[in-house]
């Protein structure tokens, strides 16, 4: 009976409607930040149930917008929400918000992709990294032209444990147009299994919640809308820099529908790249005829083994990058580069 006073107490005084405040505001969504904007405060709750218990939370809400996704993190008892918000438009509306939900929200106008979120929280959240994660919390309905930038930016924070991550493992809720949230969490040998996969799941337990429909934002965004969930693991799959643990992802899977060594090939030079290559996929013990999406994460980590192991006796490999190569090879007869045929995830 107590908490459910107490979680009362956090309910919103009433406020015009979503669509009431777009109207007010005149905020006609501008293609060019992304802006879709979710009306349907259940929806909106939907969303915020995916983060878990909210009851006294930190959360920092990706794009807020008219705040239909801030109205429900509010009502589920997060004290302190502080909003990153591009568009200047949608700052007089937020401050109504904090208004009725006075001491709770915090605005910020600015970029995600640069703000500093190790510097927006208390030291005093902080969570050992092995222990459970702390009370904050990362919300978004996601901007789609800065989702997948975003997502790298934060997944190299977590190997690094900075950002959000200097206060611990940090969770995050967060929707991604429908085929990257199924990329992220796609299994060995799907379809969808790309660099994004390996990436976010070694360094992530990540669940695929549910899927919104297009028809559910205004205006109707030409694609359906995943919400997906990560926890960064205490201990990450594959322990090696992660700008390694990338570069070796990134080449593996530079051609995705042929055998697996090709895209290992590209990690070497030429005058080295057979042995080399040879020497690699033998040490991690992996079948050179599989192909990238049939590599399971294990194999991924005894693949950067190998190559760390490689680059520790020869370090200018670290450097080396195939791209940069082609890029200044001259052009054949017909116009291509050499071997210019990549099919990119
Ligand atoms: N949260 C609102 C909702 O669910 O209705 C709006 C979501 S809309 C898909 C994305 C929001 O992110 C917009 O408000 C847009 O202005 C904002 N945005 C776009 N790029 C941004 C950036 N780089 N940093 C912060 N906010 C950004």
């Amino acid at each position: 009976m107590a908490a459910l006073t107490k979680l009362s107490s956090f309910r919103l005084p009433p406020l015009p409607t979503i669509g009431e405040i777009i109207k007010l505001y005149n905020l006609r969504a501008e293609k060019q930040l992304s802006q879709n904007f979710l009306l349907d405060l259940r929806l909106t709750d939907k969303i915020v149930r995916q983060a878990g218990c909210l009851r006294d939370a930190h959360v920092c809400e990706v794009g807020p917008g008219p705040g239909g996704l801030t109205r429900s993190i509010l009502n589920a008892g997060a004290t302190d929400v502080l909003v990153v918000e591009k568009d200047t438009r949608f700052i007089s509306g937020l401050k109504l918000l904090s208004e009725a939900a006075p001491g709770r929200v915090r605005i910020v106008h600015g970029d995600i992709l640069t703000y500093r979120m190790d510097r927006g929280f208390p030291d005093t959240i902080s969570k050992p990294w092995d222990g459970d994660p702390p009370n904050l919390h990362i919300i978004g309905n996601l901007p789609f032209n800065v989702s997948t930038p975003l997502i790298i930016k934060w997944l190299e924070n977590i190997a690094n444990r900075t950002g959000p991550f200097a206060f611990g493992r940090t969770q995050l809720t967060l929707t991604f147009q429908k085929e990257v949230a199924e990329r992220l969490t796609a299994s060995t040998g799907s379809k969808q299994r790309s660099r994004l996969s390996i990436m976010a799941q070694y360094l992530c337990t990540v669940h695929n919640c549910f899927t919104i429909p297009g028809r559910a934002f205004v205006p109707k965004p030409k694609v359906d809308v995943g919400v997906v969930h990560f926890t960064p693991l205490v201990q990450p799959q594959i322990q090696h820099p992660f700008k390694l643990v990338e570069k070796v992802i990134r080449n593996v899977f530079q051609f995705r529908r042929k055998y697996c060594y090709k895209g290992v090939e590209k990690l070497f030079p030429e005058a080295s790249r057979f042995e080399l290559t040879q020497k690699m996929l033998q040490n991690a013990d992996v079948d050179p005829t599989l192909r990238p999406t049939e590599l399971t994460i294990p194999q991924f980590r005894a693949l950067a083994d190998a190559y760390a192991h490689l680059c520790t006796h020869e370090p200018s490999l670290l450097h080396y990058e195939f791209r940069e190569e082609l890029r200044l090879k001259p052009l054949t007869k017909q116009g291509n580069k050499p071997e210019d045929t990549f099919i990119m995830d």
